[in-house]
This record gives C-alpha cells, sequence and structure tokens, in this order.
C-alpha cells in the first residue's frame, strides 16, 4: 500500500464520519446517553507497532467484546475439555440475549452469546472462586493483554444490573439445568462487571494482535496463552462473533471478530494484526453500524478476507 497507514486510517474514518445510521443500545440507560459522534480506529501488528486514528483514547465499555477474552482465560484455568462439556461452539445464529440452549446437552451453543459468556464467566478462576476472584481474573488478564492497568466502570455496572432481567432468566435457567451452579445473581453481577471494563481502541487492538499472534502480548512479549487456545478462540469468534449476523460478516468481511453493544468492534488478523474500532450507533443486529464500514473497507482495501485467493 502506498499511503502511510496512519493517513490511509484518517481517511477511512473521514470517509465514513457523516454516515449517522443505526442507533445508541438503549437497554442500558449508560449507553444511551453515550456521544454518538465518537469514532476511532487502531490496529496493532504482531511485531506490536500500533497506528490509530480518530478517538483512539476515549474509553467505552468492552461489554460482548470480553466473551471472546474471558473464554481464552476459562479455557486456561479449567482446560479446554472442561469448558466444553458446558459451553459449545456451534454458531447460533441468533440475538445476544437469546434464550436459547442445545436440545439434547442443554449446553449454550456458544461462548459469545450471553448464555454461554455466563457460563464461561461461571468457570472463570475453579470451583469455589468468589465473584471478585472471577472479576479480579477477567481483570487482570484483560490489562495484561492491552498492558496497561483497566478499571470497571461502576455507573455502567450498575445502569445495566438495574435492568438485567434477561440475563438473571438466562441464568436462572442454566443454573435448572445445572450448566452453572452457584449463586445466580452473583454470577449475574461478575459477568456484567466483566462486561463493565473500560477500554479504547488502542487497547482493544493491541489485545486481538496478542490472538493474531498466536498468544504473544506483541508490546510486552509476555505469553499470554498457547497457540492452540489463540486459535480455537479465533475460529469461535468467526464462526459466531457477530451475533445473527456472523454469516453475512464472514463472507463479507472474512475477519474473525466480536462487537459489543457500546460500539466496539475487534477484530484479529491471523499472524497480521488486531484491529479495534468503537462508534456507539448500532445497526438491526446490534453491530456498530459504523465500525462494521471501517472493517468492510480494510478487508476490501488490503485485501485481508481470510479466504482471499488473491
Ligand atoms: N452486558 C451486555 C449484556 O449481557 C453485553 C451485550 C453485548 O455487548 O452484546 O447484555
Amino acid at each position: 500500500m502506498k499511503t502511510p497507514v496512519p493517513d490511509y486510517l484518517d481517511e477511512v474514518l473521514d470517509s465514513l464520519r457523516d454516515d449517522t445510521g443505526g442507533a445508541n443500545a438503549d437497554y442500558i440507560p449508560e449507553l444511551a446517553e453515550a456521544d454518538p459522534e465518537r469514532f476511532g480506529m487502531a490496529l496493532t501488528t504482531t511485531l506490536g507497532r500500533t497506528y490509530a486514528a480518530g478517538d483512539a483514547d476515549t474509553e467505552f465499555s468492552i461489554q460482548s467484546i470480553s466473551k471472546p477474552f474471558a473464554y481464552a482465560a476459562a479455557i486456561i484455568d479449567r482446560g479446554l475439555d472442561h469448558v466444553l462439556e458446558f459451553v459449545g461452539v456451534e454458531p447460533s445464529g441468533e440475538a445476544f440475549n437469546e434464550l436459547s440452549l442445545e436440545g439434547d446437552t442443554h449446553r449454550p451453543k456458544n461462548p459469545m452469546i450471553n448464555a454461554g459468556a455466563i457460563t464461561t464467566h461461571s468457570l472463570l478462576v475453579g470451583a469455589g472462586a468468589s465473584q471478585g476472584d472471577r472479576v479480579d481474573r477477567a481483570l487482570t488478564f484483560f490489562s495484561r493483554l492491552a498492558g496497561r492497568d483497566l478499571r470497571v466502570d461502576e455507573r455502567v455496572c450498575a445502569s445495566e444490573l438495574g435492568s438485567a432481567h434477561r440475563n438473571l432468566a438466562i441464568a436462572y435457567m442454566l443454573r435448572t439445568y445445572g450448566i452453572i451452579d452457584e449463586d445466580v445473581p452473583s454470577i449475574v453481577e461478575g459477568y456484567t462487571r466483566q462486561c463493565s471494563i473500560l477500554v479504547s481502541v488502542r487497547d482493544l487492538s493491541v489485545m486481538a494482535a496478542t490472538l493474531a499472534t498466536g498468544g504473544i502480548q506483541p508490546v510486552t512479549g509476555e505469553r499470554l496463552m498457547d497457540p492452540g487456545v489463540a486459535r480455537h478462540v479465533m475460529a469461535v469468534m468467526a464462526a459466531a462473533g457477530m451475533y445473527d449476523a456472523a454469516g453475512d460478516w464472514l463472507t463479507r468481511v472474512g475477519i474473525p471478530a466480536k462487537s459489543g453493544v457500546a460500539g466496539g468492534i475487534v477484530g484479529v488478523l491471523p499472524d497480521r494484526a488486531g484491529v479495534g474500532t468503537f462508534s456507539p450507533r448500532l445497526d438491526s443486529h446490534g453491530n456498530s453500524r459504523r465500525g462494521r464500514l471501517v472493517f468492510e473497507r480494510l478487508s476490501r482495501d488490503m485485501g485481508l478476507h481470510l479466504f482471499a485467493s488473491d
């Protein structure tokens, strides 16, 4: 590519800035009030170099983008076979908060929908862990992935907990089938806290680049997971990361990704880079609209589609 990367990223954002389609998530009051004009992106290479544009240091709650990283932590803590006993890896093709479980095993279909992510959260650390232990595990692991100390946004967390009826319903159903066996409100509170960790697109790009290297944080050089864990997590992201638009995303963009309702999207280019975008207005599938358009441009301009042969 002839244009220097920073100029290219600025140009991509400028070309999409006027797009005001979609709307902020409104089921969490704090997210409804977020500034919808915020727009930023960052790309970190597997050699640890970060390029950023727009609102690259604005913090927002990680929300569902926490799911693949908490899943990696649960696999590290409990082993893949143990985690697979409780959460499947099949795309559900359903919305993030669907109350769906596999017919025979009653496992949530995958860790990217809430049922699977609540279960994943409950598996963190080990049997008998407290809510504080699990949240601390997520916070510490995400901080090492990002390379700086992250924190929970208590306002966002309280705002979501005030209307977490659906996640409580999902968790009580999981409890009924013995998929989770701890105190349901405490698990949902811990999961909500995990979703309320604040990140910037810069953080997300470094976290994703750690998956892209096969588990080595490219800035600190620390190995945070085995290559097999990173591969497994990226594969599940490709299959189920984008809610009920996962198939459309995989064919059109072709980059394993995960979105969150605060407006973030993280994408992984195996062996090449991690990308983070942020724009709060969501499309009808709950994915950041301008974020999706950024990824479509990157995929097209830079030939980043996983299945591109040219
Ligand atoms: N905390 C949110 C929830 O569980 C995350 C949703 C999302 O980002 O998709 O409802």
